[in-house]
Parts: C-alpha cells; structure tokens; sequence
C-alpha cells in the first residue's frame, strides 16, 4: 500500500471499468481514506490488467477483490456446483465443510468418459510418478497439473515420451484457488506442495500450464514468499529451445493462419513471455493476426470470471464476446498456449452451436511434426456438460 503513487492507472487499464484518469485517481483517493466506492468492482474477470500496468508493481486492487471474495465465501460458502468444479482431493485441506463429497468432482466424474487411450494415457503418467523413484541427475520432469486431466488426449505427444511425468491425482498447484481469494486454503496447499516437490530441489520442472508456472515462478515468491527451490520451466520456451538446437525437428510448416488467446497469467509474465510465445507459433503457422484486445490488453477466456463471481451466465457472456472477437480475426484457427482458455472457449462455441476451430498450440506442434492430434474439443464440451448434470444429481442426492 506505501509504494502506491495513486496514479489511478490500475483502473483505467481494467477492461471492466476503463476509467478516465481523474475518475481513476479520484477512486484510487477514495479507496486509500476508507470513504465509499462510486465504481463497484462486481465485474472483475481476474483479468490482472491492474497488476500488470501498476508501475510500482504493488497489487492493490486485486488484493482487495480477491479479501472481498474471501470474506463473501467464508459468511455465505460457494454455490454447491462451484465445488463440483474444483480440484479438490485432500479433506484434511479443503475449504469445504467435511459433508462435501470429495470423490464427486469434475475431474474425477469426466473419467467415465475418457476414451481408451486417454485412459492408457492416465495410468502411463500415475506409472511414472516420480516422487516414488530414486531421481537420476539425467531426469526430465515435467508437470501434469488438474487441467490436462479434463482431456488427456491433448498432451499425447511423442516429445514426452522420454521424460518423467510429475502426475498426481491429489496435487493442485493451487491456481484455481488462489484466483478465488481462498488464501487459507492456498497456504494449506502450500504445505503439501513442499512436501510433494521436496524430492526435486535444483532440479528443472517444465510446466504446460501457464497459471501453475506463474504459481511457481512469481505468485508464490513474490506474493507468499514461498520458494520450491526447483526451477520452473516453461513448456513452450524449452520446445522453442530444442528446435533451436536441433533436437526437435519440425517436419512441416502449417498453412492456418491463426489468432491468439492469451492467458491472464501470461500476460501477468508480461511482454517477453508474450512475445515468446509468439515466436513459437510464427514457427509452426503461415500467419499471424491480433485480435482487438492483444498482447497486454489481451481479455479473458471467462474462466477467470467464474472463479472470482461463481456466476456461470456472466462469465459465459463476457467468453462469448471474447469469442467473438477472436472470430472477428477471419484467421483460419484460434490458438491458445493455455489449456483453460482451449476448454472454456470450446465450451461457449459448443454451446452457441459455432464450428470456431479452436486448438491448443501443442496440438499445433503435433501436427507440425507429422502427427495428427485427436482435436475432440467439441466431443469433450459435450462430455464436461455431461458430466456436470451429472454431479448435480449425484451430489443432490448425497
Ligand atoms: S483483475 Fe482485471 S477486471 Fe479485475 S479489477 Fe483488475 S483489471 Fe479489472
Ligand atoms: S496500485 Fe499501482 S497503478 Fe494503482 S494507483 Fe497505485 S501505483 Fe497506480
């Protein structure tokens, strides 16, 4: 709070208020002498647009989002169906009360629909859970956090084969929970992160997912003062790395051009982890083309919504707009590096009936490299949806 200037540019870089600079500092006033609020934060999409322009680097708005949702949660508690869709395995750590049904979860309810494979796939990455072996100073360990478990079929590429999976069913990196305001339970979390990681102390971690590297490489130094002492790696930087280097060969250059969704989190790891990421696709695709909202100013997915409102239509409207400005881009491919924005995107189209060709940028890889990706993200729309009605009866009759 010391280090805030009060130059109100949080607030007129937030997509949801955009205000003009004297409202913004007027606010930032108000905000700082305890007197009300005229501009209510209800929208907030957990965009950290107000973090991300701060140039003293402090997080005042978000932090106060993010205690106003904890202090809602704990008075009133989620809507149930918030639970069902959260990774939640440890009893001993969750948030909920103990008649919480654990084992009624998304991910563990859309398991009765993974295909053969997917289910081959699982149990390849429980089999090579690395905590329980000795580790080898030649070791590759990468990360399969919740989300690569809502559709497996995605992450089936030959450039793991050789590398230890660090997959647990019981692991949450904690992101959905630190997007929530949970801080509790993210300290909880922690305590069963370090004892999970300890076995990996100096050793490289290389994560797909963005918001779990950014867990561990920014939000828990920085803002828990946690360190894993493992170094995070991040998926697309080390591909990007061995293509330089020659030891992954791309067998061809696709002819898509694309638009590019990112995510909140990346563009918390600002401009350079961006750009990076560009130049990953640049490689594999004929063209790029921005959306309106790109780069820093980049929207969120929705999903980042749900977690800091709970409430299902807004988030679904402010995805869908998000979709369509996407779409406004006429390129022949909507590509994201972050598997959240892939689910969630192909949700909404699936729902609106849209065709929209959305694609992870590993499956972008595959293809560069010769192989066909599975690409069922309209399939499994359909099977979360499925599964969700599902866990409203099972758990309403509890
Ligand atoms: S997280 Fe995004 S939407 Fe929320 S207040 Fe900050 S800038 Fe606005
Ligand atoms: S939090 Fe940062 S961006 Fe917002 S008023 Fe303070 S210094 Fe400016």
């Amino acid at each position: 709070m010391n280090s805030c200037i009060k130059c109100g540019k949080c607030l007129q870089y937030c997509p949801n208020l955009s205000l003009d600079e004297i409202s913004a500092k007027e606010e930032i006033r108000r905000i700082f002498f305890s007197k009300p609020q005229i501009h209510k934060f209800n929208n907030c999409s957990s965009c950290l647009s107000c973090e991300i322009y701060c140039p003293q680097g402090v997080s005042i708005i978000y932090d106060k989002i993010l205690e106003r949702n904890y202090k809602i949660i704990s008075r009133k508690g989620f809507p149930s169906y918030v639970s069902y869709l959260l990774p939640i395995f440890n009893k001993t750590i969750s948030p909920f009360p103990l008649r919480f049904n654990y084992k009624k979860n998304l991910f563990v309810q859309i398991r009765k629909r993974y295909l053969r494979n997917e289910k081959k796939l699982i149990k390849k990455w429980l089999a090579s859970i690395s905590h329980r072996e000795q580790i080898e100073d030649n070791d590759k360990f990468i990360f399969l956090g919740c989300n690569q478990r809502l559709n497996p079929y995605v992450f089936n590429l030959s450039i793991f084969n050789e590398m230890k999976i660090i997959f647990d069913e019981n692991i949450c990196c904690g992101e959905p929970f630190y997007r929530m305001g949970l801080m509790d339970y993210v300290k909880k979390n922690i305590s069963v992160l370090k004892e999970f990681f300890s076995k990996y102390i100096d050793k490289e971690i290389i994560f797909i997912c963005p918001a779990g590297y950014n867990m561990f490489k920014n939000i828990y130094p920085k803002k828990f003062n946690i360190d894993f002492y493992f170094k995070p790696v991040y998926i697309n930087d080390w591909i990007l790395e061995n293509i330089n280097k020659g030891k992954i060969k791309l067998k061809k250059k696709l002819d898509y051009s694309v638009t590019i969704q990112d995510s909140c989190h990346g563009k918390y790891m600002g401009l350079g982890f961006l750009m990076q990421n560009r130049e990953f696709i640049a490689l594999l695709t004929k063209d790029i083309i921005e959306p309106k909202h790109s780069l820093k100013n980049s929207l969120c997915c929705g999903l980042g919504n749900f977690a800091i409102n709970s409430n299902p239509f807004i988030s679904f409207l402010k995805g869908l707009k998000r979709l369509k400005e996407l779409e406004k881009t006429n390129t022949d491919l909507i590509v994201s590096y972050c598997n959240g924005c892939v689910i969630t995107l192909s949700l909404i189209a699936f729902l609106v009936g849209k065709k929209t060709k959305i694609y992870h940028t590993l499956e972008l890889l595959q293809m560069a490299l010769g192989d066909e990706p599975l690409h069922m993200h309209k399939r499994r729309a359909k099977d979360l949806i499925i599964s969700f009605l599902e866990l409203l009866i099972l758990n309403f009759s509890f």
